[in-house]
């Protein structure tokens, strides 16, 4: 009977996951207080940042006295990395702030866009990240004795190794394959192993779906996959990347996020239409606040807000991260969610250097792009952002040129224009100029689609 609830009931830590609002955040606020003291008496790095503005641990009493702490940039967190090697000889004295003999694993970035940055984690830290993994696949319905196959790269990369163990954790079982190997062998695991999940990037998820026929002689949606896991990269959010991979594998499609750290979301079974993000499944060991990229000034966290993430760890040893802004925006959504699941979601909608700045209004071109899909068929949903000169700073209106959608008539045109004025107007603030072109007229991208275009 045990057993039975065990493998039926819907969170893998009820306690916590469905623990009511205020609860949390005093939760939060306790955790907070301890880990900036930890933090300060620990690590040269925060000690310094704290002093710079006179606060001192004692001084921390609530999140809004810790918003005054200065932020950490993805380009600090790399000099004191090696500002440590050079000064230390190892990368651990100026952030880690756990001694060397209870460091246990280091994870990095992928370093695709400069020096991986180091995440460094004792047993304690381990098990966190453990926990959270368990809490993503749980939600997604993974139980003991399914097979899960990682198509990631396994390397020091955060979705090699920590990604296994948080599989094993749950007591799921876990092939980890590895995207190295390519893709005839990736699916000669999948025939060996039957996995009922797979976890991949969904570009690699998409090439999956073309080669199948042709190195296996079937399509993709015999291979069995019940779940795809969409990791390391953006376009799980997006829901016609979503649909390819559905409709490919016969797949329920999850977006999810959180490798070596303790910043962790997985979406629900939402419609792919009103895709409202990632649940935040760690809110328990991760702070999120929420600033504008432009000021840094905080951004109040409410349905619908928007603003540059801030994550701080909370009772973590080993590197904790403290108001770490790695330029990734977020759009926060606090009402519940349809699917019943506890927790407020979050949308990667974009980079702060993506950002354009219209009468003074922060635009990002993921949201215009949220915006437009809200009202397919009547537009194919492709669309470009037509800037005279680069941006932030776009001198008004904003010019989007998109298409309308098969089937739509000229003369219905500026019916439909009102209705996306009006609707610009109320979600997103600005009043752009569009430009209609036929279905077909904008040239399709099969990399990432650069919306925004310079036109003199
Ligand atoms: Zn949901």
């Amino acid at each position: 009977m045990k057993d039975k609830y065990y493998r039926e009931r819907k969170l893998w830590n009820e306690k916590i996951e469905a623990m009511p609002r205020d609860q949390l955040r005093a939760l939060q606020l306790d955790r907070l207080k301890k880990q900036v003291r930890y933090n300060y008496e620990h690590s040269p790095v925060y000690r310094k940042k704290m002093d710079e503005v006179g606060a001192r641990p004692e001084d921390i009493r609530s999140f809004e006295d810790f918003s005054r702490i200065p932020l950490m940039t993805k380009d600090e967190h790399r000099r004191y990395q090696e500002e440590s090697i050079e000064r230390y000889g190892n990368p651990y004295v100026l952030l880690a702030c756990a001694p060397r003999e209870k460091i246990v694993r280091i994870n990095s970035t992928s370093g695709t866009t400069g020096t991986p940055t180091l995440y460094t984690l004792t047993q304690h830290d381990v098990d966190v990240v453990n926990e959270m993994h368990a809490r993503k696949y749980w939600r997604a319905g993974i139980r003991p004795g399914h097979v899960m196959l990682q198509a990631l790269s396994l390397s020091m990369f955060t979705g090699g190794l920590p990604l296994s163990q948080g599989i094993m954790h749950l007591g799921a079982c876990v092939v980890p394959v590895g995207v190295e190997g390519g893709s005839r062998r990736v699916l000669d695991f999948i025939r060996l192993t039957a996995p009922d999940a797979i976890i991949a990037t969904p570009s690699f998820g998409q090439y999956l779906i073309e080669k199948c026929p042709e190195l296996t002689g079937k399509d993709a949606e015999s291979l069995g996959i019940k779940c795809f896991f969409c990791a390391g990269e953006p376009g799980g959010g997006n829901p016609e990347v979503r649909k390819v991979l559905a409709e490919g594998f016969g797949a329920k499609v999850f977006d999810h996020t959180g490798g070596g750290h303790a910043f962790h979301g997985i979406s629900c079974d939402e419609p792919p239409e009103q895709f409202s993000g990632m649940h935040f499944v760690s809110e328990d060991h991760c702070l999120l606040e929420l600033v504008d990229p432009r000021t840094k000034e905080p951004v109040k966290i409410e349905d619908g807000a928007t603003g540059e993430m801030v994550f701080t760890f909370l009772d973590w040893e080993g590197g904790p991260f403290m108001r770490y802004a790695l330029g990734d925006i977020l759009q926060v959504h606090t009402k519940p969610c349809a699917c019943g699941m506890p927790g407020i979601r979050f949308k990667i909608i974009g980079r702060a250097d993506d950002m354009l700045i219209v009468k003074g209004v922060n635009v990002y071109p993921e949201a215009i792009k949220g915006a437009i899909l809200k009202f397919a068929p009547e537009v194919t949903g492709h669309f470009r952002i037509i800037l005279d000169k680069p941006g932030p700073l776009v001198t008004p209106p904003l010019r989007i040129r998109l298409e309308y959608g098969k089937g739509i008539g000229v003369q219905e045109l500026s019916d439909l224009e009102q209705r996306l004025i009006s609707y610009f107007k109320e979600e997103l603030r600005i009043s752009p100029k569009f430009e209609w072109v036929g279905p077909g007229a904008i040239p399709r991208e099969k990399k990432k689609t650069r919306y925004v275009e310079i036109e003199q």
